[in-house]
Formats: C-alpha cells, sequence, structure tokens
C-alpha cells in the first residue's frame, strides 16, 4: 500500500512528489510522457528556470526526486477507483496498485486549428499563450487567428506586445461593425478570407497564404484554442467539473472526493508551469497533513 498515488509526471506531479518524498512518504508518480508543452522550444516565465527546454525542465525534476526515494513508473494508468479510503489503480499492463491517497496531475490537451502547414511551426512561432510566448514574439508582425468572433480578444490583447496586429478570421464574416470599430480603434488590422496555408522555415512562420493566391507576411501567430482534460480519471473517479471541463478544487487543491487533490492545468486555475508547480507542492502538503492527521486519531 502506497501512502500517496500520483497520476501525471509534469511540473504540478513532480513537485507535489517532491514534498511528499521529502516527507518521507511511500510515493509513486506514473508518468505517460506527454507534457503539454512538449511541442515548445522553450519554458518561458519560470523564475531561475526561463527559457529552459521543457524536455530538460522535466528530466531536472526527476533527476531531483532521486535522493527522497521517489518510484517514477513510465507507464500510463487506465482506471482508478476509490472505495472505504483505499483508492485502485491499474497502469497500462494490467498492474494493480493501492494506495491512502491519491493526486491527480494528468494535465490538459489542446485541440489546434485545422490550418495546413501549422504543426512544424507549433510551440515555435505559433503559440496560444502570449504570457508564455509574448515577449519572444514582440515587436513582430503578430497573425492572429480566430474564427467567427473569437479571435477579438486576443487580437486586442496582442497590441501589448506588438504595433503589428492582424485578425484573421479565415473565411467567416462574422464580425459586427461596433467590432470592427474596436478593432480600428485600437489599430488591429482585419483579413476575413479564407486561409489555404501557412509556411515558414525551421518552425518560424514566414507567410500565411490565402485561397485567393495573396501572401501575407507574417512572423508569429497566436490563437486561443479549446482543451480538454488529457485522461478521463477525473470522469472515472466522480470528480464535479467546471464549465470550462477543468476539475473543480477547494482549498489547497482538494477535490469532492475524499482523499483525492487534483493539481495543475487539470484543476481550475491559471495554466502556467509555476502554478501547475505550486499547486502540486500545495497538494503535498495538504496531503501529508491529512495523513498525519489519520495516523494520529489511530494511535
Ligand atoms: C505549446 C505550449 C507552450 C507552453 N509554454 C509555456 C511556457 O512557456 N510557460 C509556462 O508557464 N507554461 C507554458 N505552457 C503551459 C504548460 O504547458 C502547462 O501549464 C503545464 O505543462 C501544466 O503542468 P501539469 O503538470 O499540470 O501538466 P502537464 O505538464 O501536461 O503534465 C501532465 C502529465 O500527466 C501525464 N498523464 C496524463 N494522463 C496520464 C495517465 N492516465 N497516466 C499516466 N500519466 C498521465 C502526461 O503524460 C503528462 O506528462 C505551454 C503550453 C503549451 C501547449
Amino acid at each position: 500500500m502506497y501512502d500517496v498515488i500520483i497520476i501525471g509526471g509534469g511540473a504540478a506531479g513532480l513537485n507535489a512528489a517532491m514534498i511528499l518524498g521529502r516527507s518521507r512518504r511511500k510515493v509513486v508518480v506514473f508518468d505517460s510522457g506527454k507534457p503539454r508543452n512538449r511541442w515548445a522550444v522553450s519554458m518561458n516565465g519560470f523564475l531561475s528556470s526561463d527559457g529552459m527546454s521543457p524536455r530538460d525542465f522535466i528530466k531536472k525534476g526527476r533527476e531531483e526526486l532521486k535522493k527522497y526515494n521517489v518510484e517514477l513508473l513510465d507507464k500510463k494508468v487506465d482506471t482508478a477507483t476509490y472505495s472505504k479510503g483505499t483508492f485502485v489503480v491499474n497502469d497500462e499492463e494490467g498492474q494493480v496498485y493501492h494506495s491512502r491517497k491519491l493526486l491527480l496531475a494528468t494535465g490538459l490537451k489542446d485541440k489546434l486549428p485545422e490550418l495546413d502547414g501549422l504543426e512544424p511551426l507549433y510551440g515555435k512561432s505559433v503559440h496560444h499563450c502570449p504570457y508564455c510566448d509574448g515577449w519572444e514574439s514582440r515587436d513582430k508582425a503578430i497573425a492572429v487567428y480566430g474564427r467567427e468572433r473569437n479571435g477579438i480578444g486576443q487580437a486586442l490583447a496582442m497590441k501589448n506586445w506588438s504595433d503589428s496586429v492582424t485578425l484573421f478570421t479565415d473565411g467567416t464574416k462574422k464580425l459586427r461593425p461596433e467590432d470592427l470599430e474596436l478593432l480600428k480603434l485600437h489599430d488591429v488590422q482585419v483579413c476575413t478570407g479564407a486561409i489555404a496555408r501557412l509556411e515558414g522555415e525551421d518552425g518560424m512562420l514566414q507567410r500565411i497564404i490565402l485561397r485567393n493566391g495573396e501572401v501575407r507576411e507574417h512572423q508569429a501567430m497566436f490563437f486561443s484554442g479549446e482543451t480538454s482534460q488529457q485522461s478521463d480519471l477525473g470522469q472515472q473517479l466522480g470528480c464535479e467539473f467546471t464549465g470550462k471541463g477543468v476539475i473543480k478544487t477547494r482549498r489547497l487543491q482538494r477535490s469532492n472526493i475524499p482523499g483525492l487533490y487534483v493539481a495543475g492545468d487539470a484543476a481550475r486555475d491559471m495554466q502556467l508551469v509555476i502554478v501547475a508547480a505550486a499547486e502540486g507542492a500545495k497538494a503535498g502538503v495538504a496531503i501529508n497533513m491529512e495523513l498525519q492527521q489519520e495516523d494520529r486519531v489511530k494511535d
């Protein structure tokens, strides 16, 4: 029986494991190796590790855990259930594990716009989070992708990072006269033409080709896309979700299920690596305190 099973070995799961390992708890971390930012060349906005590659960040975190005897298993968890104070977890090979507490740190996945040529540029010059990649795109000719009225907010926001911002609605013509007036007031260009493809070199966007043959020169693109949970374990366990598809958490990352904690992007709050790590640390402390309390009652 483990004290704690952690599912997900990104920033949230690894930081929780560090706190719990340092608290001399018997901990195992399962990880299927798909951190959300694995497409990105750099992880920005994390004090002391700003600009580090996401891969090196995880590697370093795993190295640091070695001295705390945390078990790391590179396996996917398929099912998790809770009954009478015990969590039962099955990995992809059918092995079964038991624990007193469970932390879900399984993250989110992103739905990308369906644009030819986007994939090799994603994470290098095509981004969704200005706080992660706005600085690196500063003063560039920025394209914001948003069909119908979806890109208005982001296009206005990107003026923070560049004077040259164009909103692409990709063949949709749903912008209202008041939207166009607002965009014009803030000097945001609008292009409603349908996009044929994106072109670039070595991951760097160079131009957007429209279906009518027009060529627009841009060096960066931002979009705000849909996200969904990377795993369905929250549903399996009966967690409450918000309307935005993240798991509802209470104080110190507690969920509605006793003994089940949720940290990082899978839970409600800002989606940044440093926030995920902090939530992992909060959950680690709260889990250890709950275990201490239970053990005191037993004694
Ligand atoms: C392209 C891109 C660039 C980004 N750039 C930045 C940036 O520069 N700065 C920044 O602060 N944020 C950035 N972010 C956001 C950042 O990636 C997330 O906030 C962060 O990764 C959340 O950490 P997490 O630990 O919650 O989840 P993740 O890092 O996504 O880790 C979750 C882990 O759980 C594992 N997992 C999922 N399901 C299972 C299962 N069933 N069994 C076992 N393991 C499982 C996954 O394989 C994964 O390794 C970026 C995001 C994207 C998409």
